[in-house]
């Protein structure tokens, strides 16, 4: 048997008197039971009643059953005491282990119920949630569970207080009847009042009430003690005689605000000749607080034969306990209606932590996620708007409080602000706050503002990341370009307004290529990396160093006081940068060069600037490595120059404005031209046509020279592929070309693009390529051979001259300089001549000797042993046009040519002198004759080449 609450009887009879059980589902029960299981997240909520032998569900959601017996039941325990009864697992708790709540179906591992207690300290049963999974429930909820339970017990009185007013209308229709009843005397005789109030006074003792009566022709109200009292009128206790009030002292009384409301009811009664009734409030006798409510009734009274109305009898019932009933389930659904808007914001918002503020008093009401957003226990902190904004960092207090303001103005749709609130901890933490007023009084004013928290901080420190990126080079960490700008340009305004100088450094590192091109790119990026630590540590408070991409950095020195500060800043960071590195167990030490330009007096715009730093940059590296140089005026004139010339060289190769020229090259043997060179020209829009030797080294600074060079090789194939078969076409690969991959490709694609026999390719090379890796060179030539392609090697004697290299390869040709051919009366060179054509014997390789100007030359090489013969005594080098005319009208048109056919000794005039105007050889004995055609000093340094047929 269960153990039974010590009040059992008298909680039975008062659960009997409520006369609410077995009565239909009501929709505010049902309400907090749905609130209480979304709330709490459990399948049942239920609010139960415990009578005799069961238990019975007042309320009940997610689930079917209207009650249980009463000795199985929970709840039988929960009314024990005022507490909530919790058990978190009800298999682990010998009171309900057995239960077959418990062992049955569905059973029950969960219960907390909290007893539903009437100010009389009855407990009539249980607001309780239940669970089919164990589980926890925290203080916090305990409290909001007995919240709600008060909740249940406010209109649990309210049912009460309504079956009070349903008994006090039945007295009130009694009372009424007894009026009727005076009122049908009062009509036949005036004298018969008396015996009317009387029945009055009868009706008044029956239903505990006040009644009065008022002769509309005074300003006096007869009042029964009952009534006066009421009114709040001592009159000593027992008294029964008819007290006079003024309508005066009454309305005195009454409530002010519902004084109009009384007079509105009595004027519309003596219009319409009705009864009525009014609820209003009378102030409580001196001494005591607070207004008593008043249900009044009223009835006039006429004169039968003129139908004047004489008198109002009424009748006063003291509703105040009813009415605060009714003012308390108001407030309690209004709490309710709080829970669930709190509730469903919940929902809906998916948000963090919520707030509702009563805006006039300052307290908020605040959800357990928005305390320990902060690292708070819930409820840790005062309540307050005050805690709010106290947590709020103080440099987003003003703009949090001026979005409030506008939101409060009606500025604002809803309130939103990002703002940093203090953790317990005493950090930061970025939120987002949104909210919106959802009520206001008549003049506007906002009484209640509701909203949520969402923890932000993770996307504000993405944000800070990116922004943090925006800023800094991804690599070093260093401040990025943007940064450096801006600083840069600060500085300089500051400059231009006379405060004090500033310098620039460009830096450019040297070696760091070949680190990266052997170690591979970590450790190129790792040697950047401690390259740029050491810069940093280097560099004073207020300079910023900055890398500009690749290996190139740059620092501003904000204030320069003496040029030989920054002087020894140079030399610093050169020590710096050349102290070895260890890159993952490999020592590599690189070196630095630098460019400095001060401001003002190297230019005041970054600008000028850089470009002035950039210049003295090219210099440094020009003139030594890790070396500083300072910029001097008159240093940009050469530098722009060749700057200028890279610009117009990449421009040129993307509109494909190069072109080729041919020189063709002569067997002395039987006096046959066997092919032509190829050599670049570029035609240039304002500088005539430019010379090799004044791009072809740029191209090899800038790496232009890869695709240049491939140009070249397709170019020159897809021409001579439209040329007699047996005549070769010569293709200079500069060592630059050599280096880089690709060559083997581009000769093969040249090939197939034009059609021409790999035989008829002739690549040259000169001998800087073989001292750079020689096995490597080596066996790419060999590779190129194989392909059945011909090597040349180019300028011999000028470079390293290293005979060996003959032996390791067999080259097809070699070709002499011409410096040797210009001096070949001089017995060394004659000397170097006859060894290289001995070699070349044993080889089996042509000797060809190159810018044979002269006849008499041309007579020495032979002699020496030379095989061939190239230069401006045959032609000089040709455009393709004129090339094709020269081979097809000189030399390939059915008759074998000869070189007595085009020399002008021979007294022979045939076409081929005809093709060959304007070249000097038709007259040896001029002076101008090499300079004209070949390269004079003018045409070295880049400018027009005169002599060539198609600048003609
Ligand atoms: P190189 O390979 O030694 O070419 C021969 C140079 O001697 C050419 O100069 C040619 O015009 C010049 N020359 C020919 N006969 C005579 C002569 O009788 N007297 C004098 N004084 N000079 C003569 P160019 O065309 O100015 O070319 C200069 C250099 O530019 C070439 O020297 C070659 O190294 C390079 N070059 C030319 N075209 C190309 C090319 O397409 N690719 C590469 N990588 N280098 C090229
Ligand atoms: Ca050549
Ligand atoms: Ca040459």
């Amino acid at each position: 048997m269960p153990p039974l609450p010590p009040n059992e009887a008298e909680r039975l009879a008062a659960l009997r008197d409520l006369r609410i059980l077995d009565t239909a589902p009501e929709a505010h029960f049902d309400a907090v039971c749905s609130t209480a299981a979304t709330l709490f997240a459990v399948p049942i909520a239920l609010i139960t009643l415990i009578d005799s032998e069961r238990q019975w569900f007042k309320a009940k959601c997610g689930i079917a059953a209207d009650g249980t017996p009463r000795d199985i039941a929970f709840c039988t325990y929960a009314i024990l005491s005022d507490d909530v009864l919790v058990v978190e697992d009800a298999t682990t708790d010998p009171r309900f282990a057995h239960s077959p709540l418990v062992t049955g179906e569905h059973a029950v591992r969960f219960y907390v119920g909290a007893p539903l207690v009437l100010r009389s300290g009855i407990r009539l049963g249980t607001l309780c949630l239940v669970d089919t999974k164990p589980r926890t429930f925290s203080e916090l909820q305990i409290v909001q569970l007995q919240g709600l339970a008060r909740i249940v017990v406010a209109h649990i009185e309210l049912h009460r207080a309504r079956i009070a007013a349903e008994s006090a209308l039945e007295e009130r229709i009694r009372s009424v009847t007894l009026i009727k009843a005076s009122e049908e005397r009062y009509r036949t005789a005036h004298a018969k009042l008396e015996q009317t109030t009387d029945l009055l006074r009868l009706a008044q003792e029956a239903a505990g009430a006040g009644i009065w009566q008022w002769s509309l022709d005074s300003d006096v109200v007869q009042n029964s003690s009952e009534s006066a009292h009421m009114l709040g009128f001592d009159c000593g206790s027992g008294s029964t005689d008819w007290i006079d009030i003024s309508t005066a002292q009454w309305a005195a009384r009454v409530h002010p605000d519902d004084l109009p409301l009384v007079h509105a009811a009595h004027t519309a009664a003596l219009r319409d000749g009705s009864n009525y009734k009014v609820e209003y409030r009378v102030r409580r006798p001196e001494g005591s607080v607070g207004y008593r409510w008043l249900m009044s009734f009223g009835r006039i009274i006429r004169d039968e034969a003129t139908g004047e109305a004489l008198q109002i009898v009424g009748l006063d019932l003291d509703v105040t306990e009813r009415r605060t009933t009714q003012d308390a389930l108001i407030q309690s659904e209004r709490r309710l209606r709080t829970s669930e808007e709190r509730l469903a914001l919940a929902l809906d918002s998916g948000s963090d932590g919520l707030w509702d503020w009563n805006v006039a008093t300052g307290q908020v009401w605040y959800s357990d996620r928005w305390y320990t957003m902060f690292g708070y226990e819930p409820g840790e902190v005062e309540a307050h708007i005050n805690t709010c904004m106290g947590l709020t960092h103080p440099d987003d207090l003003e703009q949090t409080l001026a979005l409030v303001a506008e939101h409060f103005e009606e500025r604002s749709a809803t309130y939103a602000s990002e703002r940093r609130m203090r953790t317990k901890s005493g950090d930061y933490t970025w939120v987002l706050s949104r909210g919106r007023v959802v009520s206001r009084d008549p003049q506007g004013t906002p009484l209640r503002m509701v909203g949520t928290y969402i923890d932000i901080s993770e996307r504000k420190a993405s944000e800070h990341r990116i922004a943090y990126m925006a800023r800094h080079d991804a690599l070093t960490g260093l401040p990025n370009r943007t940064v450096f700008y801006e600083h840069l340009e600060h500085r300089l305004a500051e400059v231009r307004r006379g405060r004090g100088q500033a310098a620039l450094l460009c830096l450019d590192l040297d070696r760091f290529k070949s680190v990266n091109d052997t170690l591979g790119h970590p450790a190129g990026d790792q040697l950047l990396c401690q390259i740029a630590t050491r810069l940093r540590a280097n560099i004073c408070d207020g300079d910023v160093v900055v890398r500009l991409g690749g290996d190139e950095f740059a620092i501003i020195v904000s204030h320069v006081d003496h040029v030989h500060q920054v002087s020894s800043l140079a030399q610093r960071m050169i020590d710096a940068v050349g102290q070895p590195l260890d890159l993952r167990g490999h020592l590599v030490t690189v070196g630095v060069s630098i460019g400095i330009a001060l401001s003002p007096s190297n230019g005041d715009t970054a600008e000028t600037l850089f470009k002035n730093a950039d210049l003295a940059l090219y210099r440094a590296k020009e003139a030594a490595r890790d070396s500083y140089r300072f910029y001097e005026a008159g240093m940009d004139a050469a530098i722009e120059t060749r700057m200028q010339l890279e610009l117009e060289m990449r421009e040129a190769i993307m509109c494909g404005s190069f072109a080729m020229h041919y020189q063709p090259g002569l067997r002395l043997s039987d006096h046959r031209i066997v092919g032509f060179e190829a050599l670049m020209r570029w035609p240039h829009p304002t500088r005539g046509m430019i010379a090799p030797g004044a791009f072809i080294p740029l191209a090899e600074e800038t790496g232009l020279i890869v695709s240049l060079g491939s140009w070249a090789l397709q170019e020159a194939c897809r021409e001579a592929a439209a040329w007699p078969g047996h005549l070769r076409i010569a293709v200079n690969v500069s060592a630059v070309q050599f280096q880089q991959p690709g060559l083997e490709e581009s000769v093969i694609s040249a090939l197939r693009t034009s059609g021409l026999p790999p035989h008829r390719l002739v690549l040259e090379i000169t001998e800087s390529v073989l001292v750079q890796d020689a096995e490597a060179v080596i066996a790419r030539l060999h590779r190129l051979k194989s392909f059945g392609v011909r090597i040349a090697l180019d300028d011999f004697g000028t470079g390293y001259s290293s005979l060996s290299y003959l032996r390791r390869f067999p080259f097809d040709s070699i070709k002499i300089d011409r410096s040797f051919v210009s001096e070949i009366d001089d017995p060394g060179a004659a000397a170097i001549v006859r060894a290289v054509v001995g070699i070349a014997k044993q080889l089996g390789a042509t000797v060809t000797a190159e810018g044979v100007e002269t006849e008499h030359q041309l007579e020495q090489v032979g002699l020496e042993g030379c095989t061939d013969i190239q230069g401006y005594f045959i032609s000089c080098p040709m455009p393709a046009d004129d090339t094709k005319a020269f081979i097809k009208e000189n030399l390939f048109t059915g008759t074998q040519a000869d070189l007595r056919d085009i020399h002008p000794n021979q007294t022979k005039d045939t076409i081929s002198s005809e093709r060959l105007a304007g070249c000097p050889r038709r007259d040896p004995r001029s002076a101008r004759s090499g300079a004209q055609c070949g390269r004079d000093p003018a045409a070295q340094s880049g400018r027009t080449q005169a002599g060539d047929h198609g600048s003609h």
